[in-house]
């Protein structure tokens, strides 16, 4: 169960350290991670202020008062009537401070207007202040990200075995099921589910179109949700058929990668070496300038957040760090595979969450 005393303390622990005055979260997920409180993204604002020396508020539209659940002990909750100017109230919170890290998702509606008000403020990001803190998982966190990440498993094993029928259907129409059973299998939302087909996978972030999948393709099925706030995100490739010598290679090369990307994820290992390990696999094997993006970001709350495994990321992986290895490789105009996983750092060595079968399954 996540403590909201806790958690804000920490935050003011943050602060201090950073030597920020206050830290200002609107929307996003800052807020629920230090309040439990999910704020609607409404014309009208919700801020919490957090200072060092006193007891965090949280400003709500006064209707949504009833959704917030209360932790006196944590935060105050303060209901804005609708005839006053709930940005005064923040800026009022912030008399005599001048550092102000601000959440990333908060309206620059609302921020344009603070600025007016307080033209004198210097802002940060939220991240500088309490981005380290969010990064590190806890277990509780681990065993959500872990559940979520068993759930997207079973669907996974599902489309393996051919269970899931991907001839003669479209992009799309597969998309469609696999966000049916993403809720089925318990996430209270679908973040994408993506379904490319032949040339389509070789574009990373396909959208899932009116393609009508044929025989002896490679399908790549990269999909995830949110269950009890946290995030699922794996992908598994298939073939309708007979895969060709070609992409039998190319998928041996890219298991290895992967592979060596999750074997990179020792605590102390900068993160830019969980990058640079299936990169070197696959540059090896002749592939290296198909594999175009960086091999993985952080899960949590967010699909993606910090710490991304990226070339100059040279921060050191901590226990309870969590993100995904997904290297891909994408021949422009042929085809496109990747490979993920949800990897959690620990001082026990790496740890997958997603443990469904890595090969590339011939369906016939
Ligand atoms: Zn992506
Ligand atoms: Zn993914
Ligand atoms: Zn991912």
């Amino acid at each position: 169960m996540m403590d909201a005393a806790h958690r804000l303390q920490r935050a003011q622990q943050c602060l201090m350290e950073n030597e920020v005055d206050a830290l200002v979260v609107s929307v996003g997920r800052d807020l629920p991670y230090l309040t439990g409180y999910e704020a609607m993204p409404l014309e009208r604002l919700t801020a919490l202020v957090v200072r060092a020396d006193r007891t965090p508020q949280l400003f709500v539209p006064g209707l949504e008062v009833p959704r917030v659940e209360q932790h006196p002990e944590a935060f105050e909750t303060i209901g804005w009537s609708e005839d006053i100017d709930p940005v005064g109230l923040v800026a009022e919170a912030l008399a005599g401070a001048h550092r102000v890290a601000i959440g990333d998702q908060m309206w620059s509606r609302f921020l344009v207007e603070l600025l007016h008000q307080r033209p004198d403020l210097s802002l940060v990001r939220s991240t500088e202040v309490i981005g380290a803190m969010r990064m590190i998982k806890d277990d509780d966190e681990v065993a959500a990200l872990a559940a979520a990440s068993a759930a997207v498993d079973r669907i996974a094993a599902d489309l393996r075995s051919g269970v899931i029928p991907l001839v003669g259907r479209t992009e799309h129409q597969v998309s469609m099921d696999l966000s049916e059973r993403i809720l089925a299998e318990g996430h209270e939302r679908v973040n994408f589910a993506i379904v490319a087909t032949a040339d389509n996978a070789a574009s990373p972030h396909h959208h899932p179109g009116s393609r009508i999948i044929g025989e002896n393709e490679l399908v790549l099925c990269d999909f995830g949700g949110t269950m009890d706030g946290y995030c699922s995100d794996i992908t598994r490739c298939v073939v309708t058929g007979t895969a060709s010598a070609e992409i039998r290679e190319a998928w041996e090369v890219l298991r290895t990668a992967q592979q060596a990307g999750v074997d990179a994820a020792i605590v102390g290992a900068p993160c830019e070496e969980v990058d640079r390990a299936p990169r070197r696999v696959i540059d090896e094997a002749g592939w290296g300038r198909y594999f175009v993006h960086r091999t993985g970001h952080g899960i949590g709350m967010e699909e993606h957040e910090d710490p991304y495994m990226v070339e100059g990321n040279q921060r050191p992986l901590e226990h309870g760090h969590a993100f995904s290895v997904e290297p891909g490789i994408y021949v422009p105009g042929q085809w496109g595979m990747r490979l993920e996983d949800i990897v959690v750092a620990t001082v026990d060595g790496p740890r997958r969450l997603n443990n469904v079968g890595r090969d590339l399954p011939e369906l016939q």
